[in-house]
């Protein structure tokens, strides 16, 4: 039987499996072959990898991985996993594979605002998150789109970088007071919808309600986010709000046996799953660790009963 099997082949999944093949235990990656920043023109806030392609990224973690016998990836989409700690059955297209323990490395997806245009400038001229694609923006003008919580949280974080920003109010107008503090921050508000987008290398120019246009270094808006496979679910572990995976320090679920990393995974002790690189890297080391201490307890109990005191 093979020690963990791992779903999922970002950064978390590529992590957990260099961990645990450095200690020699077998290791099936299975991958589905979608990656949340696929989108992304490049990577960034991850030192030592900033401004690197997602897929150079992985391709370099597969090159780093090819040397370590005890790893092996499948390409496939994991459909049920059943069964146990000590003995899971992971059931794909391509056969089952049977493992010790789990670690659901498996990501979140997202769904942008219906507006045209946005979905085609997702990961250059749109994007989501100012640690990953702020700085790119730095010295323009840029739109902010979604609700008012939303817009206080990226004018905040944007205010230092670009040089102006465009609130435009989407799912209910903004109250008093989001409008004032918004307002203290410099921000204009915009309360014309936007009705579609088109973006290009320098920018995006925004076709506004009542005919008029906008155009701007690039846009932040607020996306839809949702566990991008089932398994946590059908498995019946604990999760938060967002359907994250609430985990210990070690990746351990509710579930013995199961453990979950990157962006599928919440720390108990966070308000929040950390959806970036650097966490899904160190998350992906400690799930593996976590299932590699499990393993060599449930080792040492099994040699205990065999040769008795
Ligand atoms: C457009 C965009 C840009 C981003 N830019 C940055 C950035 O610059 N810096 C940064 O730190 N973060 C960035 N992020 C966040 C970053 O993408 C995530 O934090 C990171 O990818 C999480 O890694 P992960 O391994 O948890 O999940 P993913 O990278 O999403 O990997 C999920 C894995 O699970 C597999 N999988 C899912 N379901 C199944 C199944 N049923 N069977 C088999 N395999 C399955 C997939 O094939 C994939 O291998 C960005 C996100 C987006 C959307």
């Amino acid at each position: 039987m093979t020690d963990v099997a791992i779903i999922g082949a970002g950064p978390a999944g590529l992590q957990a499996a260099l961990t645990l093949g450095r200690m020699h235990r077998s290791v099936v990656v299975l991958d589905a072959g979608r990656y949340r920043n696929d989108r992304a023109d490049a990577m960034h806030n991850l030192i030592g990898h900033d401004g690197q392609t997602p897929a150079a990224f992985r391709a370099a973690a597969r090159a780093e991985l090819a040397r370590y016998d005890s790893v092996r990836f499948v390409a496939a989409e994991v459909g049920e996993v059943t069964g146990a700690a000590g003995g899971f059955r992971l059931s794909t297209g391509e056969g089952d594979h049977v493992a010790s323990r789990v670690i659901l490395a498996t990501g979140m997806r997202d769904t942008l605002p219906d507006i045209p245009g946005i979905e085609a400038a997702f990961g250059s001229s749109v994007a989501h998150c100012p640690f990953c694609h702020g700085h790119e923006f730095a010295g323009r003008s840029v739109a902010l789109i979604g609700p008012g919580p939303f817009l206080e949280h990226m004018s905040a974080l944007m205010a230092p970088i670009a040089s102006a920003l465009v609130a435009f109010p989407r799912g209910g107008a903004l109250d008093e007071g989001a409008a004032r503090r918004l307002a203290l921050r410099g921000t204009e508000i915009e309360p014309a919808p936007v009705l579609s987008a088109r973006g290009d290398a320098e920018g995006i120019d925004l076709a506004l309600e009542g005919g008029g246009s906008r155009r701007f270094g690039g846009a932040l808006v607020q996306l839809a986010t949702e566990p991008a496979a089932p398994h946590a679910a059908r498995l019946g572990v604990e999760r938060s709000e967002l359907g994250a995976v609430l985990v210990d320090p070690f990746g351990r679920s509710s579930v013995p046996g199961v453990y979950a990393a990157g962006d599928v995974a919440q720390q108990r002790s966070m308000p929040a799953p950390m959806w970036a690189v650097w966490s899904a890297i160190a998350t992906g080391a400690a799930a593996a660790t976590g299932a590699l201490q499990d393993i060599v307890a449930a080792e040492a109990a099994a040699l205990e009963r065999a040769v008795p005191a």
